[in-house]
């Protein structure tokens, strides 16, 4: 019996063969599914979904990356969907620095960039870098809001961070012994990790430990306490191997949980059970 703690199941993607998707995790003993929300709308419809389906849940958030369109008050919605009993956490919401506005000006313009290098800054780079700051504070203001209204509603946070760990720590500090969190999709090293637990958070591992150039995080989901970390696919994306470049789905949490396994050297029953009671201790699953 294992627990996919970050699916996006309101993604088209999966439109085609919504019911087989499902049969498929059931078979492979995916018992529970997470399905995360990524805006108002995506929550909206990740909540329709667990309302359909007895062994799905929602989490409901608005993501970093959609901060640009994301109208100014997202707590209003967020705080009444939350009323729905399948609402098992809030997120995911965190910070994302991987496409800044001047990543991707330079981006459109590197023959130039790279020709005025030695004159110092152009028009564009020293504009792009004043939306930069104004996206970041952006991200980090729907971060700190949406740590709020978990508090507020007494759930925890599914965290996303990209290229942004020490901001993302940053916001997090003064909310420490107030709101778990658990660092998705990790990819950090042991001592970001630690730092992570040490805070009483937790980390979930998706298909990347089963990649070959995998090997950083497969060591860390074989070092950490086994009460520490979940599994999940966070698909559409990231399948696991052999899947690997094609659409990923909730089925192969199994080939995360087994392949950590073999890395701790342990039965996968032993990871599933454990996981398992640290996902049931994390979201709020109420039936
Ligand atoms: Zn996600």
């Amino acid at each position: 019996m294992l627990i996919e703690t970050h699916a996006h199941l309101d993604y088209p993607d999966f439109a085609p063969d919504f019911g087989d998707v499902l049969c498929r995790a059931t078979d492979a003993g995916v018992t529970r599914i997470v399905t995360i929300g990524t805006s108002v709308a995506s929550s909206r419809r990740a909540i329709e979904i667990a309302e359909k389906y007895p062994n799905v849940y929602a989490v409901i958030g608005v993501h970093p990356t959609y901060a640009g369109e994301a109208k100014e008050d997202v707590i209003t919605p967020l705080g009444e969907l939350a009323q729905n009993p399948r609402v098992v956490a809030i997120g995911e919401t965190g910070l994302d620095y991987h496409r800044l506005p001047s990543v991707e000006a330079a981006k459109g313009k590197k023959v130039q960039v790279f020709s005025r290098v030695l004159q110092g800054e152009t028009e564009e780079e020293i504009e792009a870098q004043i939306h930069d700051g104004a996206y970041k504070s952006k991200q980090a203001s729907l971060f700190q809001q949406q740590l709020d209204l978990a508090i507020e509603l007494g759930l925890n946070v599914v965290i996303h961070q990209r290229d942004a760990w020490d901001d993302t720590l940053e916001v997090m500090r003064p909310y420490s012994g107030k709101v778990r969190g658990v660092f998705h999709c990790f990819g950090g090293t042991i001592e970001q990790a630690n730092e992570v637990l040490g805070l009483d958070h937790l980390v979930s591992f998706t298909g990347i430990v089963t990649f070959k150039n995998g090997a950083n995080v497969r060591d860390v989901a074989a070092r950490i306490p086994l009460d520490k970390f979940m599994v999940e696919t966070d698909c559409p994306y990231l399948a696991p191997v052999p899947f690997r470049g094609k659409r990923c789905e909730p089925a192969h949490t199994r080939l995360v949980a087994e392949a950590i396994a073999t890395a701790r050297g342990v039965p996968l029953d032993e990871i599933a059970r454990a996981t398992t009671a640290t996902a049931e201790g994390f979201f709020r699953f109420t039936r």
